[in-house]
């Protein structure tokens, strides 16, 4: 039985790294796309005022905690958020599955050239991994249904999502009755830690929940950006 549990009325799935692979896989080898949303305390914030967002994620077919402060949000009221599942490690144990299973997966995102070298650097990194397409995610309007296409065209069975959020989850969910493959999973910025050109932070930091001290380390113009996380916790506490 899924367990959803709600952080300012956005609905994430209580879910272990385990149980979300497992998820995942069979999502993968089912009949009808499946939609998975990895949103941090940023987006949930976004999702306050965006409802366009806030709906598309209700929904979601899995709905990930990508981010330290919503496992502190959800520990302060005893929410019962296991543990942070990222949408890069999700993506990394995706993509294992997909290179040993015979499964093949397309990049939409970054800026032109980026999903090129992120195709390459997976290609060598996952064994047996097909990648049937890619396209960089600067497209007009009138191109849209071009990238649907596309995406069909190329038999993928997994499409990784790369536009940012709200962008993302929007795109996903305007085209899912068009969409052929069996997960449309939005994954912001991993297609640039995939390419190289976005260092990840050493595993240290990610042990400890610090991803975003690091992040704030080496991108400090990040720092307004950021101010958000606070301001998180404290709408969280007041009105979570
Ligand atoms: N991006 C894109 N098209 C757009 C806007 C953004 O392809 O119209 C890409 C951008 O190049 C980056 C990714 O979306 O690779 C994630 O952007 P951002 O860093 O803002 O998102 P985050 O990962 O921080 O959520």
């Amino acid at each position: 039985m899924r367990k959803q549990i709600e952080i300012l009325n956005v609905p994430i799935d209580a879910i272990t790294m385990k149980e979300a692979i497992r998820l995942v896989t069979s999502f993968v080898e089912g009949d009808t796309l499946k939609k998975i949303y990895t949103p941090n305390p940023e987006i949930v914030m976004l999702a306050q005022e965006n409802k366009e967002l806030h709906n598309v994620i209700k929904e979601a077919d899995l709905v990930v905690a990508d981010g330290i402060g919503l496992i502190i949000a959800s520990k302060l009221k005893s929410k019962g958020l296991v543990e942070r599942v990222t949408g890069i490690d999700l993506m990394h144990h995706l993509l294992l599955y997909c290179g040993a299973n015979n499964k093949s997966i397309y990049i939409l995102g970054g800026k032109p050239g980026v999903p090129d070298v992120a195709a390459t650097n997976i290609t060598s990194k996952y064994r047996g991994i097909n990648i049937a397409g890619f396209h960089h995610g600067y497209f007009k309007e009138e191109n849209h249904l071009d990238i649907v296409e596309d995406i069909n065209q190329s038999g993928s069975d997994v499409l990784f999502v790369c536009l940012g959020a709200p962008k993302q989850e929007i795109w996903i969910d305007k085209y899912k009755d068009q969409l052929k493959c069996k997960i449309a999973m939005g994954v912001g910025g991993s297609v640039d830690i995939h390419a190289g050109t976005v260092k990840r932070a050493p595993v240290f930091f990610q042990k400890l929940g610090l991803e975003w001290f690091y992040r704030l380390m080496k991108e400090p113009w990040r720092f307004k950006r950021m101010l958000i996380l606070p301001k998180f916790l404290i709408h969280f506490i007041l009105h979570g």
